[in-house]
């Protein structure tokens, strides 16, 4: 059966460059609903103005709207022999949704991203996205050699609008709330596996790209 990694962490443990890295090396593609309802917002389609109060402050989209895009996005032909998820199983009802619709065709696998709670913060409200390649950098850990601009491709770097403190706060209270709990949901079915998602993003990935490759639930670091 093919493979659905599903990438779980934090805000800011680095489930989207680890996604992207995955697709750009083992090419699963990557499936994020943060990035799906960015580009919603962006194109001001129905999607995207249903999503906005909440993204704007930092709550989760209703579970029938985000497991709906995922629903859909499955049917691609792209995910066929597999894909990435990032950050889309966010609560339990997410994750038994995910449950039924991969049921027979797919194999999961979970990968904690684990990262202590007091570098989470600077991650957030350091990360620039690139708007033209997409890349992340940071301010404190991965400067671009110019400022604001791309090292890959010389695009401009943004701040998500809602990487500021205070949003960053409440994402990370939703998160302890809505989807830690995953943890112990995914653990209990033998799916999760965790990663030491401190450090530098090659070895983070070899260590999933490990994980990737071993059979059985584990850690490693
Ligand atoms: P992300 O890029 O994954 O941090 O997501 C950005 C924002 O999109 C979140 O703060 C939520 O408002 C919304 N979002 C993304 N994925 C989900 C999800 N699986 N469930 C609910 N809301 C989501």
């Amino acid at each position: 059966m093919a493979p659905i990694l599903i990438l779980l962490g934090a805000p800011g443990s680095g489930k989207g460059t680890q996604a992207k890295r995955i697709e750009a090396e083992l090419h699963f593609p990557q499936i994020s609903t943060g990035d799906i309802l960015r580009e919603a917002l962006r194109r001001e389609t129905p999607l995207g103005l249903k999503a906005r109060a909440a993204m704007d402050a930092g709550e989760l989209v209703p579970d029938d709207v985000v497991i709906g895009i995922i629903e859909e996005r499955l049917q691609h032909d792209d995910c066929t022999d597999g894909c990435v998820m990032d950050g889309f199983p966010r609560t339990v009802a997410q994750a038994e949704a995910l449950g039924r619709l991969v049921q027979n065709r797919f194999q999961m696998k979970v990968i904690q991203l684990d990262v202590p709670e007091e570098d989470l913060m600077k991650r957030l409200t350091g990360r620039r996205n690139c708007v033209k390649c997409g890349a992340i950098s940071n301010v404190y850990f991965s400067p671009a050699e110019i400022d604001n601009r791309c090292d890959l491709c010389g695009g401009e770097l943004v701040q998500r609008a809602d990487d500021t403190a205070a949003v960053v706060r409440n994402r990370l209270a939703v998160y302890r709330q809505h989807t830690e709990p995953l943890i112990a949901y995914y653990d209990r079915q033998h799916l999760l596996h965790t990663v030491d998602a401190q450090g530098d993003v090659s070895e983070i990935f070899d260590r999933i790209n490990r994980l990737i490759r071993q059979n059985g639930s584990g850690a490693v670091r």
